[in-house]
Parts: structure tokens; C-alpha cells; sequence
């Protein structure tokens, strides 16, 4: 805490890891006499720089950008840019700290960083955004590349923005890199599946823990929260699986369609005409929109936190569990508060922490960066089948690691240890790092 003044999201993270892993020490004492923790809690670098950029009246703007290059010991950083305007220190370190516990988790050779810059892209036009890309690349090429760091999207940066990014990067460099972003557009290097990947990641693992509980999502009512990247594709998912979706929302209010959310719709509005979720009330009569409202006040059987950290606090668990929710599948990531965790983990429902369930998206942006080495482009139902196996091997992972650490069921016990325990064992065959 004294080290790092302020950044509370980033305690919390680490907070949450460090709870869980006194029984690893126990059993491999040396770990803890290598300071082994307070090597992982550093992170390796810290990039913070200025990036100035003009609006389309000619207006100078300033904002701050970060990359926080966290642990290297199992691959090249890996992690996505966020743009938005909460965005500070702690946030990304707290986005790279979990990074480095779920890239472990994929099973593929990625490190963790993370960045991103309190830039708002709401509201901006098509060619501010570009200028904005492009003067922030102009300071971050010189500390990427696909053996060193590989950033992708997160919160505000899609595939627009990655295009924007990886264009400057290739202009300035000249060098056309495929791998040192991922998250392109097919026709440049990008990877079938990797937009649809964590969504569907995050149903996939849903559906693993319920089938560890002899259940399904077969006819389950589920509301999923935001409704960007992770939420549209965790909802398409749910539906090819045979659950219904009855709300989602974004950062000004929610939509409850009991009928189910209509997709394709939700798809138009966000995706080609990038309005705002109230303009699906607006069009579908029966459907109510509730502004600033509460979507996990919003009865389920499983719920999806797709938005953003500490969206989902203790007051917001404890009606969800009344409501009869038996599963939560976390797409975004942190979102729970520690009290909420602790209320789910009580109950005895099925939670699964951020840093497994949705750690689809990553591991299929290491499935791009494998088809850019290669040279190849593979077809979406062989990503697909790759994304459900790496997803299906986390949740056995996650499973049997909490089973061996007296944690049964616990998959937040479960996700740390088998992250840590992977990195942490790199580390220690790479000497004092
Ligand atoms: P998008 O920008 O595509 O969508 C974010 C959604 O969440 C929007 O609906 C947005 O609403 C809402 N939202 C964002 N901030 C807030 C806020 N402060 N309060 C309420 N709602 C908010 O981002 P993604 O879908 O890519 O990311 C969502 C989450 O998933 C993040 O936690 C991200 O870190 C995590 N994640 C993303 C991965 C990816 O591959 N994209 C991979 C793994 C995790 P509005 O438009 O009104 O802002």
C-alpha cells in the first residue's frame, strides 16, 4: 500500500490474489523465500507518456497514456489498450496484474501488460480518433514489438482503433509486423473468431461449470451487462446454447426485453450505428428502458458482468442470489467487489473470477499471433474449436487446482494458484528476475 499511493483498484487486485495463496507458500516454501511476491506485485516497466493531439476545430488537446509491462517470464507482454476517461495508473496496473494470471492460465507462451489512456472516444469524430491513434503510437512503437509487446483492444478500442494504432506503427517502423497487435481486421493479418472470443469464452466456461453441477444453460434466463464486445458475443453464445437473454445495458441505462433481446438488433445499433442502448426501447415497444437503472436488480438464473470493474457490489449480490442466480460468469474483468465475491463464494453458486472466464479473448489473440508467424489464416470453426478446448481446459484446470488445495468448487482459489504457480515456477527457473 505504501509503495503504490492511491491506486486502489490495483490493491484490490492484489489483494484478492495474495488471499488465496497461502497454502502455495506452505507447500513450496522456497517461492517465499525468493521473494517471490514482491517480485510479481513489480511490475518489469512502466511506460507513462503525453500525448497531444488536435480536435477538428484546431484545438490542441492533451491526454496521458501508460504501458505497464508486467511480467515477461512466460512470453512477450500481452494485453489489451483501454481509452477511457477513469483510466489512470491504478487501472491498468490493476489490467495487468490480472493479465498475468490469466495469459498463464491459456496455457500459451504470453506475458501480462497493459495499457491505455484517459482519451474519451465518446463523442469524438472518425478522424480525431485517428490523430489521436497515431500521436500515441508515435511514442509507443519504440517499446513493442511481437517478440517484446503485443497490445490488442479492451474498453474503447476495437477494431477501428487497432487499425488506426497498427497503421501508424507500420508507417513509422516500416516493417508490417503482423504480430505486434492482434485484434486486426481479417483482410490485414486478424483471426477469425478473435472479435466473437471473449464472449464466447466467458458462455463456454459458464456452460463448463454448470456441467460440473450436472446442469446446463439449456432454457436458463441470463442478463448481461454492457452491451460492447464481450456482451454482444457472450449473448450470441448464450443463445446458439439455448439460454435467453433478457437484459443488457451501457454505462447510461439498462434494456429488459422478457421476450429475449433481440441480437441482431443490439448488433445494428452498437456495432454500425454506435448510438446508445436506449435506441432499442425506442425501436421494440414491449421492450423497457430503465435509465441509470440496476441490471442486476433484474431476476436471472445466471448473470454476466460484461462492462466493467466493481460494476456488481454486495448490495447487488445479495439480489441476485434472492432472485434464485445460480451461476455468474464474469466477461469483464474485476467486476465483482470483494464483498460480492465473498457473498458468491458463501452461497455455494458457481462464480467464475474474470481472469479464467474470460480469458478467451487473449488466448485467441495468441491463436492470431500464431497464424501471423505461420503465415496463415485458419478458418473460423478451427479457431472456434481451439478457443472451446483452451476454455475447457481452464475450467479443468481451475477445478482440480482448487479440489488439491482444499478449495473444492472455488474457482477464484483455483484460477490464482494455477496462474501463479505457473509464472511464479518460470521466474524461479530464469534465476533472480
Ligand atoms: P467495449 O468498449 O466494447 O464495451 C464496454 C461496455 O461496457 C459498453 O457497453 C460500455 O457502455 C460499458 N461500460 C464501460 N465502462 C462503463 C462504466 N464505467 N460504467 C458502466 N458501463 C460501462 O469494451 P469490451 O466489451 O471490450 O470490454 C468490456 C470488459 O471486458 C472490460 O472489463 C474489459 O477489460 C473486459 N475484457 C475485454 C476483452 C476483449 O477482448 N475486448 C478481453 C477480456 C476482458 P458505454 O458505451 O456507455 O461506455
Amino acid at each position: 500500500l505504501r509503495r503504490n499511493p492511491g491506486e486502489s483498484e490495483f490493491h484490490q487486485a492484489v489483494h484478492e490474489v495474495l488471499e488465496t495463496l497461502g497454502p502455495v507458500l506452505v507447500k513450496y516454501p522456497e517461492l517465499a523465500e525468493r521473494k517471490i511476491i514482491q517480485r510479481i506485485c513489480e511490475p518489469e516497466r512502466q511506460i507513462i507518456f503525453r500525448v497531444p493531439w488536435q480536435d477538428d476545430r484546431g484545438e490542441t488537446h492533451i491526454n496521458r497514456a501508460f504501458r505497464v509491462e508486467f511480467n515477461s517470464a512466460l512470453g512477450p507482454y500481452k494485453g489489451g489498450m483501454r481509452f477511457h476517461p477513469s483510466v489512470y495508473l491504478g487501472i491498468i496496473k490493476f489490467l495487468g496484474f490480472e493479465q498475468i494470471f490469466k495469459n498463464a492460465l491459456t496455457g500459451l507462451p504470453i506475458g501480462g501488460g497493459k495499457g491505455g489512456s484517459d482519451f474519451d472516444p465518446k463523442g469524438k469524430s472518425e478522424d480525431e480518433i485517428m490523430r489521436f491513434c497515431q500521436s500515441l503510437m508515435t511514442e509507443l512503437y519504440r517499446h513493442l514489438g511481437e517478440y517484446t509487446d503485443v497490445p490488442a483492444g479492451d474498453i474503447g478500442v476495437g477494431q477501428r482503433e487497432v487499425g488506426f494504432l497498427f497503421g501508424q506503427y507500420k508507417r513509422i517502423t516500416n516493417r508490417y509486423e503482423s504480430g505486434v497487435f492482434t485484434g486486426k481486421g481479417l483482410s490485414w493479418g486478424g483471426s477469425r473468431a478473435r472479435k466473437e472470443a471473449t464472449g464466447f469464452g466467458t458462455v463456454y466456461f459458464l456452460e463448463e461449470m454448470l456441467k460440473a453441477r450436472n446442469d446446463g444453460l439449456e432454457g436458463k434466463t441470463c442478463v448481461v451487462s454492457g452491451s460492447g464486445n464481450v456482451a454482444v458475443y457472450a449473448m450470441e453464445k448464450i443463445y446458439e446454447l439455448g439460454g435467453k437473454v433478457i437484459a443488457c445495458s451501457d454505462s447510461s441505462g439498462i434494456v429488459v426485453d422478457e421476450k429475449g433481446i433481440d441480437l441482431d438488433r443490439v448488433k445494428r445499433i452498437k456495432e454500425v450505428e454506435r448510438r446508445r442502448i436506449s435506441t432499442y426501447a425506442d425501436e421494440v415497444k414491449h421492450a423497457k428502458y430503465i435509465e441509470d437503472g440496476n441490471i442486476w436488480a433484474v431476476p436471472c438464473e445466471a448473470a454476466l458482468p460484461c462492462a466493467t470493474q466493481n460494476e456488481l457490489n454486495g448490495k447487488d449480490a445479495k439480489k441476485l442470489l434472492q432472485n434464485g442466480c445460480i451461476a455468474v460468469a464474469e466477461g469483464a474483468n474485476m467486476p465483482s467487489t470483494p464483498e460480492a465475491i465473498r457473498l458468491f463464494l458463501e452461497s455455494g453458486i458457481a462464480y467464475g473470477p474474470g481472469k479464467a472466464a474470460n480469458a478467451g479473448g487473449v488466448a485467441t489473440s495468441a491463436l492470431e499471433m500464431q497464424q501471423n508467424a505461420s503465415r496463415d489464416s485458419w478458418t473460423f470453426e478451427h479457431t472456434e474449436q481451439r478457443l472451446h478446448e483452451i476454455m475447457k481446459n481452464i475450467h479443468r484446470n481451475c477445478y482440480e487446482t482448487a479440489d488439491e488445495f482444499g478449495a473444492p468448487g472455488n474457482y477464484v482459489t483455483g484460477a490464482n494458484i494455477a496462474g501463479f504457480l505457473k509464472v511464479s515456477q518460470a521466474m524461479e527457473a530464469m534465476g533472480l528476475i
